[in-house]
């Protein structure tokens, strides 16, 4: 579904993508860690049409996207910035997409009540994203996103805000929300509860560069050096 060719991001001098090689299968939850400052993000973003890459290639499908708009990549996202439209309620911001894909009024509604029960958004829905809290902000880029159906879902540690008890069921829900849809998702994350739970494969990296891509077990069971080893916990 995603093809990440020797993609390559410079700022300046700085290398921060040397050449990041990843196929991702349609339906398959690939998780993304690494330590801080390591690229992630700058991947993310990458995938996503936020920033240029400075070489390789990305393609969805067999379509090249490489330098195609955010809005021509069909792609929904959670970020750690969560920016929502600040002038529109909660009920807005979640419909505002489904609205702009024509969806009926009647449709439109229901999804916003599915999402928002989904996310406990519910009693928040005609509020401002002014008068919210972090936590609940970061709800609300959720449900925006969960209510499309797009052709790759990207999150940036997208429970990063929320308490530990609401972390779990939203962690759960994801889950099931994935074996439900079977859409295909890119998901960075610091928990290494979350990446061992959530993927199918996970993609370590380290310095902007891909260190091992492999299923949970086998990373854990079999890490390819001593740094993959104590990032994902195995024994030594
Ligand atoms: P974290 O886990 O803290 O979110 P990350 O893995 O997402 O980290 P990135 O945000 O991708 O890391 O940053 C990778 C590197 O690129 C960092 O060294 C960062 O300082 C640098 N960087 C990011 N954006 C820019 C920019 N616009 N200009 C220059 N350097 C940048
Ligand atoms: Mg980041």
């Amino acid at each position: 579904a995603l093809t990440i060719d020797n993609v390559e991001k410079s700022y300046g001098q700085a290398k921060v993508l040397k050449g990041i090689n990843i196929a991702i299968d349609q339906g398959e939850f690939l998780i993304l860690v690494g330590p801080s400052g390591c690229g992630k993000s700058t991947l993310m973003n990458s995938i996503a049409g936020l920033e240029e890459v400075t070489g390789g290639r990305i393609l969805l499908g067999d379509e090249d996207v490489t330098h195609a708009s955010p809005k021509d990549r069909d792609i929904a996202m959670v970020f750690q910035s969560y920016a929502l439209y600040p002038n529109m309620t909660v009920r807005e911001n979640i419909a505002f997409g489904l609205e702009i894909r024509k969806m009926p009024k009647k449709e439109r509604e229901e999804e916003v009540q599915r999402v928002s029960t989904l996310l406990q958004i519910e009693h928040l829905l005609d509020r401002k994203p002014a008068n919210l809290s972090g936590g609940q902000r970061q709800r609300v880029a959720m449900g925006r996103a969960l209510a499309r159906r797009p052709r790759l879902y990207l999150f940036d540690e997208p429970l990063s805000n929320l308490d530990a008890k609401l972390r779990v069921e939203m962690r759960t829900e994801i889950k099931k929300l994935h074996q439900r849809l079977g859409t295909t998702i890119v998901y960075v994350t610091h928990d290494q509860i979350e990446a061992m739970t959530l993927a199918d494969r996970i993609a370590v990296m380290k310095d902007g560069e891909l260190l091992q891509l492999d299923t949970p077990q086998e990373i854990y069971d079999n890490p390819v050096n001593q740094f993959v080893a104590g990032f994902m916990g195995s024994p030594a």
